[in-house]
């Protein structure tokens, strides 16, 4: 590297806020650009020596993943830089690849229904056997881990936001040698950085908060085991599940803002989750931010926020949930978060959601767009009910 592509070091003092948008630049040299530039490339000149240089092919490395392995990484705070994936599923593909062979995998049954299905088909095919937890309910998960091989965890989980005792679960997970696994996409590392508490891997769909436009696909995983790191980036390089340059390079735009996109998007949340919870046509609400909330109490004690996704409940059945979202006017009817516009999904329409998620239940994603604006949308909506 000559002196213009050496990156500025982070400081040790920066906060996170400011981390975001100060890390993973070029050096303040004269003329040296403020980003970094893409990267499009298969190849890197070796010189025909026998001992190749570093990068070698693009499927083993490429300079556009630098800068925003090297940022997540910090915000982890993990001792090592962030692995890009192709998508959140390459991501949770490469960590379920984890669990030995027959061995016993913990998972929360509201996960994700991506981590569910594949977990699902891993143990239809006799890879593995599946022990679904509560992880809400701690003891159910203590439980679970006795001769367990690893434990996965969502806090706050998809979509039926509850909050798990993430400390204590990583304790136990750890005093018995169980590999402790958590899917930090709900939270953000602005929110709950689970490597501080003792998990041992960290999983991210890039796509949703980090990159934050809904305009790239995108995953990550982040540990501080530097052996664990290797053996995760053989198998991206080996499963080829890697993320392009453009999108790495649009999920660092996006992430430069985060900070910002979710202090609005928790303040009209916390407004909606309120007013939602007041309303006469809606039966139930879930946002942790809700004093009444089941997950308030750990949340408050484990998170720097509430977060910005909603699950309630409206209308008798799935007919009438599903007229409630096509009656929004400014609300997008979408599936996927985390982007600066609002979305709106009854999740139950997704054949692979587990049995236990309503069938009325629409999962809200609170953008950045100005509260009393959605509020007259969702109020005309639930109106027509
Ligand atoms: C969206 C999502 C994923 C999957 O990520 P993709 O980028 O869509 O592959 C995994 N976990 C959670 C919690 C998600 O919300």
């Amino acid at each position: 590297m000559n002196s213009s592509s050496m990156p500025s070091a982070p400081s040790p003092q920066w906060d996170p806020k400011t981390l975001i948008v100060a890390g993973g630049r070029p050096a303040h040299d004269t003329d040296a650009p403020v980003n970094y530039p893409v990267t499009f490339t298969s190849t890197y000149h070796s010189q025909g020596q026998a001992a190749a240089g570093e990068r070698v092919y693009a499927r083993f490395s490429n300079p556009t993943w630098d800068p925003f392995e090297e940022v997540l990484g910090q915000l982890e705070v993990a001792d090592s830089p962030a692995l890009v994936f192709s998508s959140g599923m390459a991501a949770i593909a490469a960590a379920l690849n984890l669990v030995p062979a027959g061995g016993v995998l913990v998972m929360p049954k509201h996960s994700y229904n991506g981590s569910l299905a594949l977990s699902s088909e891993l143990q239809a095919a006799g890879r593995l056997s599946i022990r679904p937890v509560d992880i809400a309910d701690t003891d159910d998960v203590i439980a679970a881990l006795q001769g367990a091989d690893v434990l996965w965890v969502e806090s706050p989980t998809n979509p039926m936001l509850e909050v798990a005792d993430l400390p204590v679960l990583l304790a136990e997970a750890k005093s018995r040698g169980v590999l402790s696994i958590v899917d930090n996409t709900f939270a953000t590392p602005l929110l709950q950085r689970p490597l501080t508490l003792g998990a041992d891997l960290v999983v991210h769909s890039v796509t949703k908060y980090l990159s934050g436009h809904s305009d790239v696909i995108m995953g990550a995983l982040v540990t501080s085991d530097e052996s664990l790191r290797q053996k995760l980036h053989g198998y991206r390089t080996l499963h080829g599940a890697i993320s392009s340059p453009m999108d790495t390079f649009l999920a660092l735009r996006g992430v430069r803002t985060m900070a910002v996109r979710i202090e609005r998007s928790q303040k009209n949340s916390q407004v909606l989750a309120e007013r939602l919870a007041a309303h006469p046509k809606v039966q139930a609400v879930r946002y942790p931010g809700l004093e009444q909330d089941p997950g308030h109490e750990r949340a408050t004690r484990l998170m720097d926020g509430y977060g910005s996704v909603i699950a309630f409940q409206a209308g008798q059945d799935a007919a009438q949930a599903d007229q409630l979202v096509a009656a929004f006017e400014l609300i997008t009817g979408a599936t996927s978060l985390g982007g600066v516009e609002t979305l709106a999904e009854r999740r139950a329409r997704h054949a692979s959601e587990p049995e236990t998620v309503p069938e009325n239940l629409i999962r809200l994603s609170v953008g950045i767009e100005e509260v009393e604006d959605l509020w007259r949308d969702l109020q005309q909506a639930l109106e027509q009910l």
